[in-house]
């Protein structure tokens, strides 16, 4: 029996050791394009690999998985966060959980995985074949009994149907257009950027017109605007962002969830507290100086003013600018290179139970070339782990 996976990455690597696992006899043979196996890996976390989440903050997967939700409540069924935890504490990884709920090495060192997974699958007999790109996922499916396709994010060599090299030419599958997804706003026309470094704990973010919205810190940056919020929503809105070619209207509650009847009367009752004092010297804790300053000139209010005189138009103006503050977005950037792909091969082409392709039976996909990907946090190697065990055990089931 012979099983081909292609791509040795998270997915593909996850796979082949828990398919040799269960039948040692499989011979397992892993294309790799690249020069090395595991190289997104090593770089994962900012060098760390945030390899899984609590997901004690997750009420429903749809949060954590803006696409493929559905699928990964399946998946879990199988495979979750808490037997990825024991999974590589067994195998000898400490693992530790930071208060924002990601999972670390406790090491801090993605390289600690990367050399766990390399071991493994030595240990096991897993073949790697290194700078070997395929072009057809169809001519290696004559060549083996099955074949796991792991080939991560979007490549437009890969993934285009119909495009010079199309991997899964004649295979007649349905694919979600590749998209773009954890991204950061680009604000050109905004002096806010005048305030990069700035740091707002709890915002929530919203996009004018949809029903797109985050909440979480927020970091002003240079360029415009980032930090788990935007980053949130720019997960949400990945297609839509796309299909508006980026130019939106961002909406920022700096006051988090509060609405404008709250916040006004905040304002409210400050004014009647602190009368002579000047509107720019006060600003709520939340909301560092130099940013308050910037909202309240954006807000019309003079800087020598006092609360005393800004009167109610003047407070309902700061109100609005409070929790209503709207920015032209024109253009994303990329939070440190860590996007992921929101599209791909799409999941009407896969069994649920078994990953396996409907159309054609012994071809399996798993990782981030499916059609799911998941905000910051650890989410989408969980999904890689997950859909690549998944995809081990089917074959297993199967052949075994
Ligand atoms: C910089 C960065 C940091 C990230 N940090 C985190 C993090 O901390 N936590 C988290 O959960 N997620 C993180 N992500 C996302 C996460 O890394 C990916 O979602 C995950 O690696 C996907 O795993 P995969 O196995 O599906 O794909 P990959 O890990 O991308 O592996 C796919 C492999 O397939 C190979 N391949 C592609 N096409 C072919 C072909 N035709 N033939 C042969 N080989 C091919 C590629 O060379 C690659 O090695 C990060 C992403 C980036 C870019």
């Amino acid at each position: 029996m012979k099983t081909a996976i292609i791509g040795a990455g998270a997915a593909g690597c996850f796979c082949a050791i828990e398919l040799k696992r269960r039948l040692p006899d499989v011979v397992v043979d892993i294309y790799e394009a690249g020069n090395k196996p595991l190289a997104k890996v090593a770089i994962t976390g900012g060098g760390r690999c945030n390899l899984t989440n609590s997901f004690e903050e997750i009420d429903n997967l749809k949060e954590a998985y803006p696409r493929g939700d559905k699928l990964m409540r399946r998946v879990f069924s199988t495979f979750d966060n808490r037997d990825t935890w024991e999974w590589f504490e067994n195998e000898g990884v400490k693992l530790v959980l930071q208060d924002d709920h990601c999972v670390f090495p406790a090491s801090q060192d993605a390289t600690r995985i990367v050399n766990l997974l390399m071991t493994r699958m030595r240990q096991l007999g897993v073949n790697i074949l290194t700078r070997h790109k395929v072009d057809s996922v169809k001519s290696l499916m004559e060549e083996y009994d099955s074949v796991v396709v792991t080939t991560g994010g979007y490549n437009p060599r890969n993934i285009i149907p119909g495009s010079t090299g199309d991997l899964f030419e004649g295979l007649d599958l349905e694919i979600v257009p590749p998209v773009p997804s954890l991204f950061t706003f680009n604000l050109p026309t905004s002096p806010v950027r005048d305030l990069m470094g700035t740091v707002v704990d709890n915002v929530t973010a919203s996009l004018a017109g949809t029903r797109f919205k985050a909440s979480g810190p927020l970091l002003i940056t240079h360029w415009g605007m980032s930090g788990p919020a935007i980053l949130k929503l720019s997960s949400y809105a990945a297609r839509h962002l796309a299909e508006v070619r980026y130019d939106s209207t961002l909406l920022v509650n700096w006051c988090g969830e509060d609405n404008l009847d709250s916040v006004r009367s905040a304002l409210q009752k400050n004014a009647v507290k602190n009368p002579l004092k000047l509107v720019v010297n006060s600003h709520p804790e939340y909301i560092p100086s130099r940013l308050w300053s910037y909202l309240v000139t954006k807000s019309k209010i003079r800087e020598d003013a006092r609360w005393a005189e800004i009167g109610p138009k003047g407070l309902n103006r700061l109100a609005e600018t409070l929790s209503n503050d709207s920015y032209h977005i024109k253009g994303q950037s990329r939070f440190k290179e860590e996007f992921v792909t929101c599209g791909g091969v799409s999941l009407t082409n896969i069994n649920y139970n078994t990953l396996e392709c409907v159309k054609h039976p012994g071809l399996y996909f798993a990782g981030e070339v499916l059609d799911i990907d998941g905000i910051t946090g650890g989410f989408n190697l969980q999904a890689a782990w997950s859909t690549g065990y998944l995809a081990a055990l089917s074959i297993a089931g199967k052949t075994g």
